[in-house]
Order: C-alpha cells, then structure tokens, then sequence
C-alpha cells in the first residue's frame, strides 16, 4: 500500500497515529538539528519532521538529497504541531517520519509551484502537467467536475438519458467551417468532426429517447478570440412533444439550481426579453442586465434642433453613466478617443454633465437648451450626477457601438459584480441573416430551427420579418445556451433549405438522412444546448474558459505542449491520399 491518508486528512484525531503519506515535496527547510519537509498532493499538504534526536542520521541523509517536486513516500508518527498554522487543515499536527523514500526524482521545475507563480502563460501550457499541480488550476478542474456532476443528477433526475453520438461525421451547418478527417479507406473522402450533435439528437428523438442530453465536445474551425477554443463542451440536450416554454421551464430550473448549489444564490423568474426589445434597450442580443445604464432613443428629442451631425442619422441614442457629471475635460477627451479605436469605430460622442445641481453642461450647447438636455435627461431616467453620452448613426452600428462603450462604463464603474448573477432568456430572435458577403439569407441560428407559425406565411415574401421559435440563455452578459423548437416536417425542412439557397439536390445529398428520418413518424422536439465551459468559468466568477480546460490552446489554436498542429510524413499524406507541398512555409514545425 502506498499510503494509509492523503495529505489533507490528517489532524488532531490521528495524533499518535503511525501513518504512511505519498507526495510531492512541496518545500524543504533545513535548520541542522530540525528539518521539515512539506509534502503535497492533490487533497493538500501535511508537514513532515525529522530531528536529530529521533530521526536516524540515514534519513537525514535522504532528505538533504530532496529538491524540491521529488516524489517520495514518508512513514511515520503524527504529532501534535507546536506552532500551529490554523490556515490549513492539518495545520495543528506534523509527522515525524521514520522511514523516507524516493520514488522518483524530479528536475527543477521551470516555475514555482505556488499559487501566485513566476511562470507566464506560454511556459505554464508548455508544462501544463506542472501548472495543474498549483491549487488555482487544479480546484478550477475540480470545480468543472462538480459543476458536471450536478448537471448529470439533475438531467438524470428529469429522465434525460446521457448518449454518445458519434465524432466522425458529416458538416452540420453551425455557421463555422468544419474541422476534416481525411479517410484512408476512401480516397478522396472526408469525415467532418461535429460543430454540434444537432443532427443526431434530432434522429434521436425520431428514435423515441423522448429526453437526451450529452456533455460532449464540439468542434469549431473559426477565428480565434480570447474566450474561444477549437475544441469545447456543451450540455447539449433534446426533448421530444415540447413547446418552448417546456424547454425554457426544464433549463431555467437546472441553471437556477447550479446557482442554488454551487453558489447559495437565488433567483425567481427569469426575466424574458425579446430579440428586439434587448437590441433596442442594450444594443446586445446578451445584455448584461447586472446594471443600468439602459439605451434611451432620442430621435424625437434631438433632432430637427440645427445640429445636423444628429439631424440626418437613422438613429440618435444615449446612456446616462451614474456619477460620472465630474469627469474633467480629459477623461471625457479620453472616453471620445476610446469609442473612435477602430475596433469601436464611433464618429464621436456628444456628452451632456446633469450637475448635482440640476444645470446641465454639455457639448453641444451651441444647439440644445437646458430644457432640450432636460428632456434628454428625463428619457434616460438619469439623475444629478450622471454624465450623459450619446451617439448618433445607423441603427445597427450605433446600438452596438453604444453597447460597446455602455460595457466599458460598467467596468470602469465596477459594476459587472462576478459574485452576482442575473441571468435572462432572449427570446423570439429572427428566423434569418442577411449576409452581404454572400447576397443570401443565413439561418441565424441553425437551418433547423423552425419559423413561428404565425409568420409563416412572410417566409418567401418578406424573409427577413420571420421571426423563429429560438431562445437565448444570457448571464451577466455571456450566452450559456442557445437552443430552438425544430422543425419536423419534411416539407417545411426543404422550404427552409430553399430559401437559404440549397438546391434540391444539395439539400438531399447533405441532409437527405434528417429529411426522409422525417418522413417515418418524427414527433415535434426541440432543445437547447448550453456552453459547458463558459458556464463553469462564470459560475467560479471568472471569464476565462480556457483556465477551466485541462490542456487548453493558445490564442493562435495550438496546444504547445505536445506542439500541435504538426506537419505529417510524406507517407502518412500519401496513404491519406492527401498531396502536399512541403516545400511550402510549415517546414519549422
Ligand atoms: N446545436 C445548437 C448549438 O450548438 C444548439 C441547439 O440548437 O440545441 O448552438
């Protein structure tokens, strides 16, 4: 046996106790006579004692020869701690060992194994299997696993059933490009890993499962940003004779009940907005609804006053940023110069300061009376204090610009709380996109997602109106999940796919399977599938996803410890069937 306790088990009740412990060597303090030796492991650290009155000089010898990662197996006596350290859980006892081996030596790591390491980023994923020794990574792991669990019981206790739907398949339109698998079988041919198990959990409820989820990897070649990883985790879920509201009520329950559990936090009703109302009123299809500062339309009161920078703009709208009247002149300079960064790409910023004494200042005085800054004002529910910002532009750039700077405010005014959480459904978004790279409509959501039957008859006529029965999961301003009711009727599949530009026989070579799978008995169904690890990182307050990823990749889509992607052979291309120029730039790797 190589231990009897783990290294956070032991405390006052084991004083006595003769015990056996395995682990790193997190620390060595060498004072001659005493010497003390913090052992680590997974579940914590207990200290181990050797002196010089009852510890055998052999020992000694062993433990000088110790660095620091060294794993070895101590037994001994637990004792009852002189001073104790009452910041940890087996700070009131020691062992004081009697037998010390080493099972295996260890080179210097190349960075501390400490909370707060000297390691940066790109040497940490490097030697990740050396950053998941260090508590803040490790408890990240653990908390994902606790998370998971949870969804699991509650899916299971629903009577969700958990199946595996297979990685080697064919595209499944998610709107991102495919990640692809040559086959060496078949010359030529290709297996795409899935975006999503979309097509599957369809088929599945075809299958009768009634209730399916599954926490599974999906796969997204896009562009990468910060908070995105090639590879992710969805709780992807399907129901089978359900309506919106039933899936709504289900998902609305489990992510309360995470909540309830992981975070003691509770909620009533979750708020329901729908697409049109969270861009008019935040400019976002997933407003962070933790604050204020809601968009205020101003086309009425702004326009038509001789200041022709609004006069001929589709859209005039503002915010008020609470207790921001005493920005000087610079900060606000400062803020102008933010929204026009070309990743903002505003014009400019009208500023109005609502003086704690009521008198409005502002920088468009020249056209606006205090009566006309007054209504502005009122409008956006501003109070004395509160420094007024408006933009002016097309409608849709400007919401999203204001969105922009509406986000940045709350951060400098610290109100995105991580420790609070206010989660809504967005709800009735549009059917379709129009995407004028393309000149052609794109599902917003996915093509299967199914039209609102009481716009069903604008789906050739006017397309851009249909709104579809697809929903949104927004927390703190980040989509958990997505999901919609589909549609299960052959013939409405194959309007769909016409109207997004398939011919027929592209629709049945790439979705023949879900069109005819419809045509034997497929009960109505829809579901949702939530983003497993951005919900993990939220609920643990951070929004870094790829902490909560055991062996993430990098910005540029690489995993540096085992170095991938990487260049294949000559033969494993030829038996691949695949010709590349090696000559061509991947030769470094
Ligand atoms: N497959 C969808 C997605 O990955 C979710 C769903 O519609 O259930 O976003």
């Amino acid at each position: 046996m190589y231990r009897t306790h783990t290294n956070g088990a032991l405390n006052q009740n084991n004083i006595g106790e003769s015990v056996t412990l395995v682990g790193w060597v997190q620390t060595i303090r060498d004072k001659g006579f005493v010497m003390w030796i913090d052992l680590r492991d997974r579940y914590g650290i207990t200290q181990l004692v050797l002196d010089e009155e009852r510890t055998s000089k052999e020992i000694f010898e062993t433990a000088r020869k110790l660095g620091r990662e060294f794993v070895i197996q101590a037994k001994g006596t637990v004792l009852e701690r002189e001073s104790k350290n009452n910041k940890i859980p087996t700070g009131a006892i020691e062992v004081l060992i009697d037998s010390l081996e080493v099972l295996n030596d260890s080179k210097l790591p190349p960075f501390t194994i400490e909370n707060d390491t000297d390691g940066g980023e790109e040497l940490r994923m490097q030697f990740r299997y050396l950053d998941i020794r260090r508590n803040p990574v490790k408890n990240k792991l653990i908390f994902r696993h606790q998370v998971a669990q949870k969804v699991r019981n509650f899916l299971s206790d629903e009577g969700f059933i958990e199946i595996e739907t297979p990685v080697l398949i064919k595209s499944t339109p998610e709107g991102a490009r495919d990640f692809l698998v040559p086959s060496r079988m078949n010359p030529g041919q290709f297996y795409a890993l899935p975006q999503s198990p979309q097509t599957f959990k369809q088929l599945l409820m075809v299958g009768g499962m009634d209730k399916y989820f599954q926490i599974v990897k999906c796969f997204r070649d896009e562009d990468l940003r910060a908070d995105r990883q090639p590879e992710f985790t969805q709780i992807d879920c399907e129901m089978a004779f359900v309506e919106q509201e039933d899936v709504l009520n289900v998902f609305e329950n489990l992510t309360k009940s995470l909540l309830k559990e992981i975070k003691g936090f509770e909620i009533e009703e979750f708020p329901r907005i729908t697409y049109t109302e969270a861009m008019r009123r935040f400019g976002n299809d997933k407003p962070d609804i933790r604050f204020g500062m809601e968009f205020a339309e101003l086309n009425v009161e702004a326009q038509g006053k001789g200041f022709k920078v609004f006069d001929s703009q589709e859209l005039v709208v503002g915010i008020a940023a609470p207790g921001c009247a005493s920005y000087t002149r610079k900060e606000i300079d400062k803020l102008i110069d933010w929204v026009k960064r070309p990743q903002i790409g505003a014009n400019g910023l009208v500023w109005v300061k609502y003086n704690e004494d009521g008198t409005l200042k502002s920088s468009v005085d020249k056209f606006y009376s205090s009566g006309d800054l007054q209504a502005w004002a009122d409008k956006m529910d501003a109070k004395p204090g509160d420094l007024l910002l408006v933009m002016a532009g097309d409608k849709n750039v400007t919401r999203k610009q204001l969105s922009e700077l509406r986000m940045e405010m709350a951060k400098r005014l610290d109100l995105r709380n991580p420790e609070e959480f206010a989660p809504l459904w967005v709800v009735d978004f549009p059917l379709l996109e129009w995407d004028d790279e393309t000149n052609r409509y794109h599902a917003m959501h996915h093509p299967f997602t199914s039209p609102k039957p009481e716009d069903l008859d604008k789906l050739e006529t006017a397309p851009g109106e249909v709104r579809a029965n697809a929903y949104d999961l927004v927390l703190n301003g980040n989509e958990i999940g997505g999901g919609s009711i589909r549609i299960f009727n052959r013939a409405l599949q194959s309007r769909m796919f016409d109207l997004l530009g398939f011919t027929k026989e592209e629709a049945q070579a790439q979705f023949g399977f879900l069109m005819n799978a419809f045509e034997y008995g497929a009960p109505p169904h829809g579901g949702i599938a939530f983003g497993f690890d951005r919900l993990v990182s939220i609920l643990d307050g951070s929004e870094t996803i790829r902490d909560y990823i055991a062996f993430p990749k990098n910005n540029a889509g690489r995993d540096v410890m085992i170095n991938t992607p990487s260049s294949l052979s000559q033969d494993q291309l030829e038996e691949l069937h695949l010709k590349v120029d090696l000559n061509d730039k991947n030769e470094e790797d």
